[in-house]
């Protein structure tokens, strides 16, 4: 199962570009839709009728007018339907329902290893979907698109992971087939990060075309978004920043094999482990945070540390791609006093002035719900786009 690409080229003013301008509030009622579009008002109020039928609009009463009788105004209509989405990273897992406007009806988090395999971990999402679906009043058939997140490269167009490092029996697993005899929905299928960056994205920086949002959990990456979309590379491992040669230090050994890399040095994992060497009760990521938050100096020192080693592996990414925000999120960005200090002293320390003149660098605002909010937008913008808006009229006339 290819995924339908979610812009295609709709008729310019069809019914899934109206909608569109709906949804942004560019236009939001008929005599607007007219003018916006150039198009004769018998058409817009064709279109506009077969969006009403379909319950993707509703009228939401007059405007203030100038006199006469006010025009009426649409609205899109948020329950029209909800995604269902899984972010799934090394060792933890949330899951959702949201509306079509990316709101989390209901959640839930909860320990989940992705290296027990697809079928187990995708069996508990599923059942915990269900769950879902019934605490909210809601049933399959209302289920409009999909969203999952795992912490490895994926081919998107196909929804297969790519030679995942840390998640064994996934490589080139077919996600959307698995959940395609349980759900007549898409489903679409990231990398953790780079849902992380839509959600960001699309709640905070929306009016932001150049943005990176390093993610320093277990493990360090990068999502991309470049001119507003999120930039995937050749083969789904952009931003893949974990592994970048960060020390000559041959002692610094990475999970990948290499020598040096940064997220050996600077990674949640790699943190929890000099904490443990040097007496504390450190197994995880988690842990570091608390330590810091306990005010454990060395723990402190640690992670302010990690976060310029950060900052100088970075600034070879700011100059490159001259982004003007950077978000820093993850479970070691709980800490983030003294992790963005860091940050900020790497980056100054080795950018051009001229690509860190406007830089913003701030701690990501969605915190652990970054993920979920990115797989609903995913899905949403995916089914909502005007392409697939037009062919979903079309097979129902
Ligand atoms: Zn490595």
């Amino acid at each position: 199962m290819q995924v339908q690409p979610p812009t295609g080229p709709p008729a310019p003013g069809s019914a899934g570009a109206l909608l569109r301008l709906i949804r942004d509030g560019r236009a939001v009622t008929r005599a607007e839709l007219a003018r916006v579009t150039g198009l004769a008002r018998s058409t817009i109020a064709q279109r506009v009728d077969a969006l009403l039928e379909h319950g993707l609009v509703y009228e939401a009463g007059g405007s203030a007018s100038t006199g006469g009788r006010p025009p009426m105004v649409l609205a899109f209509n948020r329950d029209a339907g909800v995604v269902l989405v899984a972010d799934l990273g090394a060792t933890h897992a949330r899951v959702a329902v949201s509306d079509l406007a990316g709101t989390p009806l209901a959640e839930r988090a909860s320990d989940l290893d992705i290296a027990l395999g697809p079928d187990a971990c995708l069996g508990w999402v599923s059942e915990r979907f269900q769950e879902l679906l019934g605490e909210v009043g809601r049933s399959r058939e209302d289920v409009r698109g999909i969203g999952v997140g795992v912490p490895g490269p994926v081919e998107f167009d196909s929804g297969r992971p790519v030679s995942p490092p840390i998640m064994p029996g996934w490589d080139d697993f077919a996600i959307p087939e698995w959940f395609a005899d349980r759900y007549g929905a898409p489903v679409l299928v990231d990398n953790d990060v780079n849902i992380m960056a839509r959600g960001e994205h699309w709640v905070h920086w929306r009016a932001t075309e150049h943005l990176l949002l390093v993610k320093v959990g277990t493990g360090i990456g990068c999502g991309i978004v470049a001119d507003g979309h999120i930039h995937r590379g050749a083969r789904g491992a952009a931003g893949d920043i974990g592994h970048i040669r960060a020390t000559d230090d041959p002692d610094v050994v990475c999970r990948c094999g290499n020598i040096g890399c940064l997220e050996a040095i600077a990674g949640g994992q790699a943190l929890a482990q000099r904490l443990a060497e040097s007496g504390q009760e450190a197994a995880n990521s988690r842990d570091v945070v608390r330590l810091v938050r306990e005010g454990h100096a060395g723990a402190i020192r640690m992670v302010r540390d990690a976060g310029r080693t950060l900052g100088e592996a970075l600034a070879g990414a700011v100059n490159f791609f001259n982004p003007a925000v950077i978000v820093v999120g993850g479970d070691i960005a709980e800490a983030h006093a003294q992790l963005l200090a860091g940050v900020r002293e790497g980056i100054l320390s080795r950018s051009l002035p001229l690509a860190t003149r406007d830089l913003t660098i701030v701690p990501c605002r969605l915190g652990d719900r970054a993920g979920v909010t990115g797989a609903a937008i995913m899905a949403i913008e995916h089914v909502l786009a005007p392409g697939a808006v037009d062919r979903l009229l079309q097979a129902a006339a």
